[in-house]
């Protein structure tokens, strides 16, 4: 499989991102529940229209895991998914909305603090992770795919297996170092208190599993 290159601008944010000095690296949790939040509301947007749809709000849901064995953080979703080509369309290239602004507006700051300001979205994640796995499937579809990137080299996609509609990230995290902790994103406490401060007014329910200590 041929691995893809990222468009040029989408190089440029992501290399800003990953090499900035950045204090509030958190905020990648917020960009992906927000996205998976998003997913929902599109499914739900589409029931309301489309009768042979049903919405059971029991089966629309965001979940956490955090796999501390192998340092992963998946973030799941039950939305609408992505297909081959919306992946390629969607995740090759930076995208709209908060980009934007953050982008005019880093002609001439560093960088600092304006991650936080606007949302940047799902390529926030690579301020924590080494690699990026995407694993997603369409709702209404038959294929599922997934989508793999180690940051600015670009990224591969190819065919895989996913039962039901939905999206999987599965991030993988950096090494600790001296600048930043990134064990912290796989304890559950640290996770709750993030969701807590960014994503409290997320209409769909956010789901861990807690070990109790
Ligand atoms: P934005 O959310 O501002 O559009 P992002 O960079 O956060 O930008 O996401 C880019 C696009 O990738 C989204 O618009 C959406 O189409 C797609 N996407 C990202 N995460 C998901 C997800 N969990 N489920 C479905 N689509 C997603
Ligand atoms: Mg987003």
């Amino acid at each position: 499989m041929a691995e893809k290159q990222f468009k040029a601008e989408s190089k440029r944010l992501l290399e800003l991102m990953i090499n900035s000095i950045y204090s509030q690296r958190e905020v990648f949790l917020r960009e992906l529940i927000s996205n998976a939040s998003d997913a929902i509301d599109k499914i739900y947007y589409k029931a309301l229209t489309d009768d042979s749809i049903q919405f059971n709000p029991a089966d629309y849901y965001i979940k956490i895991e955090a796999d501390k064995d192998n340092r992963t953080l998946k973030v799941i979703d039950t939305g609408i998914g992505m297909t081959k080509e919306e992946l390629e369309s969607n995740l090759g290239v930076i995208a709209k909305s908060g980009s934007l602004s953050f982008k005019n507006e880093n002609e001439m700051k560093d960088g600092h603090d304006i991650i936080g300001q606007f949302g940047v979205g799902f390529y926030a994640a690579f301020m924590v992770a080494d690699a990026v796995t995407v694993i997603t499937k369409a709702h209404g579809g038959d294929e599922a795919f997934k989508w793999e990137s180690q940051g600015t080299d670009g990224y591969t996609i190819e065919p895989h297996e996913k039962a039901e509609a939905g999206t999987e990230i599965y991030i993988k995290l950096k090494e600790n170092s001296e600048d930043e902790d990134y064990d912290q994103y796989l304890d559950e406490q640290r996770l709750q208190s993030i969701v807590k401060k960014y994503s409290d007014f997320i209409r769909y329910p956010i789901k861990m599993d807690v070990t109790k200590s």
